[in-house]
């Protein structure tokens, strides 16, 4: 049984992550500033007294009382429209609160555990993304914000481990999907469910042949869990390789709440990738891990949570 901290431990992927933790029997501390957050993620975990929140803004300062075994940062506003209308905090957090954590993590000899991102890799030159690619980011564009806190982030792990010697986790995290997300997420698997539920314009960015690769979020976090347990100092790719066109998610989703949905095309964002699917060989054969759920079966599941909100 291990205590665990969690940065960002009241939003979409923090708050899965801390039930998977809670579920095998650790203790939870979850620190959010809730500004992307929502207490209604963690609500259910109030009377357990293996959990605490706290709210905080890690980009401030992080401190916890007490024996710490793992601190896992996940805090960062993570859909283009979040960072984009947020783009100070959101270097702030990817750096100071990084920073922060890491701090954290040294001063009670913790593991660390970063939530990186696939847009370290940009508008990839390389297909699929292996985590030996560098990338192909601009850093003054919009996306420039995420994009370079997270690389920055990644960069002071790697020092941290280097120089400290802090046992530490990178994990490139690719399109993730599921329950929690918010209904104005403004990310592509949110937007078109919520769409075609309410009978509204599905919204395609561009033509609609850009592609991503959609992991169902129990997937992402056992990913999480098998690369916390592990001792890889190394980025690693935890995504479902299997890719689809922007297009045909519109449809599928369209077809499968059997929508009056009409099909609408808009500006593509700057800077938005054209394509991205993790390679996944190093999940694979270091960690035994592949991805599950496949895109039907996740969206069902998903399309049944935003129906009943
Ligand atoms: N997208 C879209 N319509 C939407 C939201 C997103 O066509 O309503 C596109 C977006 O331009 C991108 C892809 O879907 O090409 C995935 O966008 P998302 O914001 O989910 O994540 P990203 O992978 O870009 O960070």
């Amino acid at each position: 049984m291990a205590r665990i901290v969690i940065t960002g431990g009241a939003g979409f992927l923090g708050s899965h992550l801390g039930d998977a933790l809670l579920a095998r029997g650790d203790e939870v501390v979850a620190v959010d500033n809730l500004v992307t957050g929502d207490t209604r993620n963690i609500e259910h975990n109030f009377g357990n007294a293996g959990f605490s929140f706290h709210q905080a803004d890690v980009s401030n300062y992080l401190w916890v009382p007490g024996e710490v075994d793992a601190v896992m940062h996940f805090a960062s506003p993570a859909s283009p429209i979040d960072y984009l209308e947020m783009p100070i905090q959101t270097l702030k957090v990817g750096s100071l609160g990084t920073h922060n954590s890491l701090g954290l993590a040294k001063a009670k000899d913790a593991k660390f555990f970063m939530a990186s991102t696939s847009e370290v890799y940009g508008d990839p030159l390389v297909h699929p993304q292996t985590e030996e690619y560098w990338g192909n980011v601009n850093p003054v564009g919009p996306r420039g914000v995420y994009d370079e806190a997270k690389r920055f982030a990644e960069a002071m792990t790697m020092a941290y481990h280097t120089h400290h010697g802090l046992d530490t986790r990178i994990v490139r995290i690719f399109n993730t999907y599921g329950p929690r997300m918010r209904p104005n997420d403004g990310r592509v698997v949110s937007n078109f469910i919520v769409q075609a539920l309410a009978g509204d314009p599905i919204t395609i960015y561009g033509d609609g042949t850009q592609t991503r690769s959609f992991c169902y979020v129990e997937d992402e976090v056992r990913g999480f869990l098998a690369l916390l347990d592990s001792d890889i100092n190394h980025p690693v790719n935890i995504g479902n390789p299997g890719e689809f066109t922007i297009a045909q998610l519109a449809e599928l989703v369209v077809e499968m709440i059997n929508s009056s949905s009409e099909v609408t095309y808009h500006d593509l964002p700057t800077d938005d990738p054209m394509q991205r699917k993790p390679d996944i060989t190093k999940a694979t054969e270091l960690l035994g891990w592949t991805p599950e759920i496949q895109l039907k079966e996740g969206l069902e599941r998903t399309i049944e949570y935003f129906a009943s909100l």
